[in-house]
Parts: structure tokens; C-alpha cells; sequence
């Protein structure tokens, strides 16, 4: 029985393994993916004490730093289940097999949303995809289109910008709710043409992506021919498993959490992208933060709980 199972492989659930260990608890950390949606994050300049660092090398250092206790266990597995028991919760992994802990810390981040328009499921992975800085590699010479004007959409537009030969940045608004250090980037490359105020209503293909359609016309067509559609509007917290054990979420389906970090249900905390926490500034500095708070909130609750 593990005093801690911290899921996912995230910066807020690498920060807790690090804070409970410090804190001398026997601490399993979990997740399906290593270093999260931190990999995908091309360049990273808001990280305190990194000027400039690409994402996959910020969160192999987590993951170092993690690992480095005697008293953390990391596993790499997909978690179906996770259910209440007499002493705690029991995990069970994609392959069947289980462990046991006192506490459950959920950092568990979020998922891509999607669209919901023609052509999006039938052409996924075969034109269509949902991380333009992972994909955008794919398409050198060729021209695509990137959906959405936050930062994961500009970010990504820039970066295929470096590859591809042309980039549509589409957005149903007029304006980019990114931060400025990306739209400056976007604003500088010639090969990035805005497509603004407009939406996207299907995306065409013949075995592959051969284009999308839109709901007005741009440069006399509603129609523009692209190899690679990106979309990138947004995410959905990733909540199933904490719904399940009985966890409350807000509106946004954030699992609201108080300022200890603890969920509605006892013994039970999240941190980073999954939570209502930090006003839903969803950022490494944040999800670090959490992950730190629930990892003392876990170790207070410990202690209280005699256990
Ligand atoms: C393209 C891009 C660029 C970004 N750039 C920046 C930036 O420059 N600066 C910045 O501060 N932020 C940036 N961000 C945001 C930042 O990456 C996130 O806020 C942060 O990584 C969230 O960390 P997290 O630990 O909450 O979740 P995640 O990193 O999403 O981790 C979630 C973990 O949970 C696991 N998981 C989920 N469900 C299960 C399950 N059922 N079983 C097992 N494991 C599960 C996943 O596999 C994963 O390991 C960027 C994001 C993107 C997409």
C-alpha cells in the first residue's frame, strides 16, 4: 500500500512525486504518457530560472528530479479504474494488474477537443491531427492549415511556419487570444497567411486531407487546398476517472478543488490542468505549483488522518 498514487507523468504530477518524497511518503506516480503536454511545447520561455528551453528537455529534467528518490515508484501505464476500499483506492492498470494507495493525487492534464465536423474523424491520422508542433515535421514543403487563435494554435502555426511551405492561421475571431511573444512570431514569417472571422465547416480528403471548406469565402473561395489540417481549440480536462470515484467538477468540467488542493472526496486531491485552481491559468509554473501544494495537502491530510 502506497501512502501516495499520483497519476500522470505531467509537470504538476512530477512536482507532487517531489514534494511527498520530500516528505518521506511512500510514493507511486503513474501515467500514460511521460512528461505530458509539457513534450509538446516547442519552446519554453516562461519557465523561471530557463531563459529558453524546449519542452521535452524541461520535462525529462522533471522526470530526472522525480525519479531520484529511494521512495518514488514510477510507473508508465494507462489507469482504467480506480475505485474506494477500506484503507484507500485501488488502481488498476490497462493490463489488469493493481496497486494500492492511501491518497490519490489526479494530474492528470487534459485532452485535445475536437471539432465535431465533417471529415475530422475520417481523415484523423491521415492529414488531421491535434498538435501542430509534434506533426508540423511532417509536412516540409507542403502547405497547411492551422485551427484556433490561443496559444497552442499561433505556437503552432509558427513553428510549422519553419517547415511547411505556406500556413492558413484560421480563427473564427478577429483577433488571437494568444500571448503576444507568439503573435509577434506569426506576425513576422511571410509564409503565414490569416484566414480570420472564419470557420471551418468540413475538412476534404480523397484517402488523405486534401483541403478544408469554409463557412465564407477567402481569396474567392470557400474552399482552400492544404496536405495537413492542425486543430488546435482548445482542451477538455481530463476528469473520467475522479468523476467516477464521486469528484466534483465546475462548469468547464475542471475538478474544483480547494486551496490545499483536496477534491470533494476524501483522501483525494488534483493538481495542474485538471484543476479550477490558479484562476485556469493552465501553464507549467501553475501545474508546478499545484502539484507542490498537493503534495503538502496530501502529507497534512496524512497526518491528521493518523494514517
Ligand atoms: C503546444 C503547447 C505549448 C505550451 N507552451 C507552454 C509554455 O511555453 N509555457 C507554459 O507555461 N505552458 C505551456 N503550455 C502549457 C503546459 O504544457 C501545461 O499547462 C502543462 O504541461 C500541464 O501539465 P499537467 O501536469 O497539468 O498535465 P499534462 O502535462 O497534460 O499531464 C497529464 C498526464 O496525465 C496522464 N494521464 C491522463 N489520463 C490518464 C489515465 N487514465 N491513466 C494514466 N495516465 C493518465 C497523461 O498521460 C500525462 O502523463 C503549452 C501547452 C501546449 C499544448
Amino acid at each position: 500500500m502506497f501512502d501516495v498514487a499520483i497519476v500522470g507523468l505531467g509537470c504538476a504530477g512530477y512536482t507532487a512525486a517531489i514534494y511527498s518524497a520530500r516528505y518521506k511518503l511512500d510514493t507511486l506516480i503513474v501515467g500514460e504518457t511521460e512528461g505530458g503536454m509539457g513534450i509538446t511545447a516547442a519552446e519554453v520561455g516562461n519557465w523561471p530560472g530557463e531563459i529558453d528551453i524546449k519542452g521535452p528537455d524541461l520535462m525529462e529534467k522533471f522526470k530526472a528530479h522525480a525519479v531520484s528518490f529511494d521512495n518514488v515508484t514510477p510507473k508508465v501505464s494507462r489507469i482504467d479504474k480506480i475505485e474506494k476500499n477500506r484503507e484507500g483506492f485501488k488502481l488498476t492498470y490497462q493490463n489488469g494488474e493493481s496497486d494500492e494507495a492511501k491518497t490519490v493525487i489526479f494530474a492528470t492534464g487534459s485532452d485535445k477537443r475536437h471539432l465535431g465536423i465533417p471529415g475530422e474523424d475520417e481523415f484523423s491520422g491521415k492529414g488531421v491531427t491535434y498538435c501542430a508542433t509534434c506533426d508540423a515535421f511532417f509536412y516540409k514543403g507542403k502547405d497547411v492549415a492551422v485551427l484556433g487563435g490561443g496559444d497552442s494554435a499561433v505556437e503552432g502555426a509558427a513553428i510549422a511556419a519553419q517547415v511547411a511551405n505556406k500556413v492558413y492561421l484560421i480563427h473564427r475571431r478577429s483577433e488571437f487570444r494568444a500571448e503576444p511573444f507568439w503573435v509577434d512570431k506569426v506576425n513576422e514569417k511571410d509564409n503565414i497567411e490569416f484566414v480570420l472571422d472564419t470557420n471551418v465547416t468540413e475538412v476534404i480528403g480523397d484517402q488523405v486531407v486534401i483541403g478544408v471548406k469554409l463557412d465564407k469565402e477567402f481569396n474567392g473561395s470557400d474552399e482552400i487546398a492544404v496536405d495537413g489540417v492542425f486543430i488546435e481549440i482548445g482542451s477538455i480536462p481530463s476528469t473520467q476517472l475522479a468523476e467516477k470515484l464521486g469528484c466534483e467538477v465546475d462548469e468547464q468540467k475542471h475538478l474544483k478543488v480547494g486551496a490545499d488542493m483536496a477534491t470533494s472526496v476524501k483522501g483525494v486531491f488534483a493538481a495542474g490542468d485538471v484543476s479550477n485552481g490558479s484562476n485556469y491559468f493552465a501553464q507549467f509554473a501553475t501545474a508546478a505549483g499545484e502539484g507542490a501544494v498537493a503534495g503538502n495537502g496530501v502529507f497534512n491530510y496524512l497526518q491528521e488522518e493518523g494514517k
